[in-house]
C-alpha cells in the first residue's frame, strides 16, 4: 500500500496502538455489573479480534479497547487518504461534519477509545420506569435545529462520489488486513498481558462469587 507521504508506517502505527492498549490494561478492572446481553457491533466478528489471538472467554472490555484503538487507527488512515487523494468524498465529508458539528448535545463526544462504541444507555430493566435516554436526547436535540439543505448532485456528480467512496472503501479493506498481519507480530506481547493482568482478576472474581454462593445462609 502507497506509504507516499512521511507518516508512519502501519506496523509503527499499530506497535503504538499495541503498546497504549497494554498501558490501559495495567488500569483494568473486571466489571461486576450486569453483563451486556446485545452483541457489540464493532468486536463481533471482527478480523481484529481473531488476529489479536483473543480468546473466546476474555471479557469485552478488554478485547472492545484494542479493537477501537485498532479502527481509529484505521479511520484515521482512511480519512488522511481521502483528504490526499479523493476532493469530492473530502468536500462531502466536510459538509456532513459541519452539520454534525451544529447539534448542540453529542454524547459520544470526548469519550477515550476504550469507551467508544459501546452502549451509551444502560441496558433498558423492565422493572424500572425510564423517562427518556441519552441516544433520545441527543435526538430530540438535533431535531430543533434547521440547517441548510445541500444543493442536489447533478446524476454525473453522483456517479463520481460513487466511484470515491468506492475507492475509500477499497482503501479501509487494504489498510485493515495490514493491520490485521501487524497484528499478528504483537499476539505474544497481548497473550501475556492477558494472562498476567486480566486472568488472575477473572479467577478471584470468580473465586469470591462461588465462595459467597457456598456461603451457609
Ligand atoms: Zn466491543
Amino acid at each position: 500500500m502507497g506509504q507516499d507521504t512521511a507518516e508512519p508506517s502501519i506496523d509503527a502505527r499499530v506497535q503504538v496502538a499495541v503498546d497504549a492498549w497494554l498501558r490501559w490494561l495495567t488500569r483494568w478492572q473486571p466489571s461486576t455489573h450486569r453483563s451486556r446481553t446485545r452483541l457489540c457491533r464493532r468486536c463481533t466478528g471482527s478480523p481484529l479480534v481473531e488476529a489479536a489471538g483473543f480468546d473466546y472467554d476474555i471479557p469485552h472490555s478488554v478485547k472492545h479497547a484494542l479493537v477501537m484503538r485498532l479502527s481509529a487507527l484505521i479511520e484515521a488512515e482512511v480519512d488522511s487518504y481521502t483528504e490526499r487523494s479523493l476532493p469530492l468524498l473530502s468536500r462531502e465529508l466536510r459538509d456532513s461534519e459541519a452539520r454534525q458539528q451544529a447539534r448542540p448535545y453529542r454524547p459520544n463526544d470526548g469519550l477515550a477509545p476504550e469507551y467508544q462504541g459501546l452502549d451509551i444507555d444502560p441496558e433498558p430493566d423492565p422493572g424500572q420506569p425510564f423517562l427518556f435516554t441519552m441516544a433520545e436526547l441527543a435526538e430530540n436535540a438535533a431535531l430543533g435545529i434547521r440547517l441548510p439543505e445541500p444543493p442536489p448532485l447533478t446524476d454525473a456528480a453522483k456517479a463520481a462520489l460513487r466511484h470515491e467512496m468506492a475507492l475509500a472503501d477499497d482503501h479501509a479493506t487494504r489498510t485493515g488486513m495490514a493491520v490485521c498481519l501487524a497484528l499478528t507480530d504483537h499476539r505474544h506481547r497481548i497473550q501475556d498481558a492477558v494472562e498476567r493482568l486480566v486472568e488472575p482478576q477473572v479467577e478471584a472474581l470468580l473465586h469470591d462469587l462461588s465462595r459467597s454462593l457456598d456461603a451457609p445462609l
